[in-house]
């Protein structure tokens, strides 16, 4: 028995949830093993019933792997994963998320973060793309998802996002979508999926995500957002997405990226984050888990190690994520991305917060 399932076996299911516990080893062959294998197996319930966002899935695995250390392209199989990103453009020019399927902005951002992990942005039609986005800009700012006309600033993100890959981000109203995204701010310092809709941490990284790109950080009430992404660390070392509710490892990147381009990533604690995480790893199988003992999946698999690497909890030497674009940082340095950042203030909290009220905070640099 090797050293990682003695320490799988040792931790029975109960100890999973107890902060006191030890978490088990980082098991990385295992999480490329999981993978290849879901990346290969066509035939399983679960590849047929994500079809819709087939091209997602794939953006989530390459770039896991790609933290992870491995040869994502030679792993996953590059070439065809060109082909199934380029298969994903319509008419439109935006893409959909599987071959044949509608164009929406959120599957567009997937396939061009794909065709630009594999240094394949040059194999879809570049300009019908940005079109595509640049079309689904509204009057106010906003973004709509499609054409069926949804708005959400997850979609502003998205846009941003694109438009920034494909050097096009010019093409946008990047002034306007800037202050829709400051419209949908709250008390609480937090963002929600349009104005006045609940703050949630998924669409805090959104928000600031976009306002980074548009760079316009100087919107954001950094100390209040801070203090309310931080105060959602539960008991168990894991994040929630809304107050009173349950941890769990996708958040570990919604909130630690908006922390990392706000400079304040140390406002939380980084060792019980990464207890939480690696003890939602599924040892004997491979792949991390929403939280402790459940099933594993792409997504959670993707959004923990993201988790790991702003934490610095990888081990060896391997590209970081970028906090922003959500892709290896070597692949953002080669494409010439760039956003705004806030430089990390060590001062303790309250003394932050203090000096940013009295307008002695932070510059905002980049
Ligand atoms: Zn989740």
């Amino acid at each position: 028995m090797s050293a990682v399932d003695e320490a799988a076996a040792a931790l029975a299911y109960a100890t999973l949830n107890d902060p006191t516990q030890p978490p088990p080893p980082f098991a990385p062959e295992r999480h490329a093993a999981y993978l290849k294998r879901v990346a290969a197996d066509a035939g399983a319930l679960e590849y047929a019933l994500t079809e819709y966002m087939r091209v997602s899935g794939v953006y989530w695995g390459l770039t896991a792997m790609r933290l992870l250390g491995r040869d994502a392209a030679a792993e996953l199989g590059g070439p065809a994963l060109v082909e199934l990103a380029r298969g994903c453009q319509n008419a439109d020019g935006g893409f959909g998320g599987a071959r044949g399927h509608d164009s929406h902005v959120l599957y567009t951002l997937s396939a061009l973060q794909v065709l630009a992990l594999l240094g394949a942005l040059d194999r879809c039609d570049r300009a019908a793309a940005a079109a595509y986005v640049a079309a689904l800009q509204q009057p106010d700012g906003s973004f709509c998802g499609d054409r069926w006309g949804e708005v959400d600033t997850r979609f502003s993100y998205c846009a941003l996002a694109a438009l920034a890959l494909l050097g096009r981000l010019g093409d946008a109203d990047v002034g306007r979508a800037a202050a829709f995204v400051d419209a949908c701010r709250n008390f609480d310092g937090g963002y929600g999926c349009a104005p006045g809709a609940e703050s949630h941490a998924g669409q805090v990284f959104c928000c600031v995500g976009a306002l980074a790109i548009a760079r316009r950080l100087d919107l954001v009430d950094r100390p209040l957002l801070c203090w309310w992404l931080a105060e959602r660390q539960c008991d168990s070392g894991g994040l929630n997405g809304r107050p009173e509710k349950q941890a769990d490892v996708c958040y570990s990147w919604w909130i630690l990226s908006v922390l990392r381009m706000l400079g304040a990533d140390h406002w939380i604690d980084g060792a019980r984050l990464r207890s939480f995480i690696l003890k939602c790893q599924d040892l004997p199988d491979g792949g991390i888990a929403d939280r402790p003992g459940n099933c594993p999946d792409v997504f959670h698999t993707f959004f923990g190690v993201g988790g790991l690497s702003l934490l610095g909890a990888l081990p060896g030497d391997r590209p970081g994520i970028d906090a922003v674009f959500a892709l290896p940082e070597d692949v953002v340095e080669s494409l010439g991305l760039e956003a705004q950042t806030v430089p990390r203030n060590d001062a303790s909290l309250l003394d932050a917060w203090a000096a940013e009220r009295r307008g002695g905070g932070a510059a905002i640099v980049k």
